[in-house]
């Protein structure tokens, strides 16, 4: 499995990688996001909202678990960190099946619903300004669009 590392000294930085990401997408697409609190998920969130073309601002949907944006196409925003060791299943399969993209926070508490393929990124914190993003692509598709990102066309 090829790996895809971005390091960022900013949270505009995060998004701006995360906004690279977002122009490469296409309906359909997941993108799990892992790292603890205050790795960067929901700002890197925030910039894939920006290369959608969405205004409105982006917030961890902790208490609602999905919130719906609608850019050049939907996005659905997933944060699914209250469903640790629950059996709740809250209809995932048709967010994943859908039009839209879908960004979820915390994915491995549900992995049993995540489809076959999508892009997990790794966020980890190293110190108050840098992070480090880890892009593992799981299928050819993803793998393309990692690629891109990288920059390597
Ligand atoms: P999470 O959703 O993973 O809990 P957030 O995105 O809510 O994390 O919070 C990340 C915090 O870290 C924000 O306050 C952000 O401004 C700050 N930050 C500092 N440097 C970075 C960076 N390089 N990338 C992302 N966030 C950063
Ligand atoms: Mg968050």
């Amino acid at each position: 499995m090829s790996k895809y590392q971005f390091k960022t000294h900013s949270d505009i930085e995060t998004r701006n990688v995360a906004e690279r990401l977002a122009l490469l997408l296409k309906p359909g697409d997941v993108v799990t996001l892992e790292g603890d609190l205050g790795a960067g998920k929901t700002t890197f969130t925030k910039g894939l909202a920006n290369g959608l073309g969405i205004k409105r601002t982006v917030n961890s949907p902790t208490f609602t678990m999905i919130k719906e944006y609608h850019g050049e196409m939907p996005l659905y925003h997933m944060d699914v960190y209250r469903l640790e060791d629950s059996e709740e299943d809250i209809g995932f399969e048709e967010y994943f099946n859908g039009n839209g993209i879908c960004v979820v926070e915390w994915a491995h508490f549900i992995e049993r619903y995540l489809p076959s393929e999508y892009l997990a990124v790794n966020l980890s914190y190293i110190n108050e300004t840098t992070r480090l993003l880890d892009f593992r692509p799981m299928g050819e598709h993803y793998e393309s669009v990692a690629h891109k990102v990288a920059g390597y066309l």
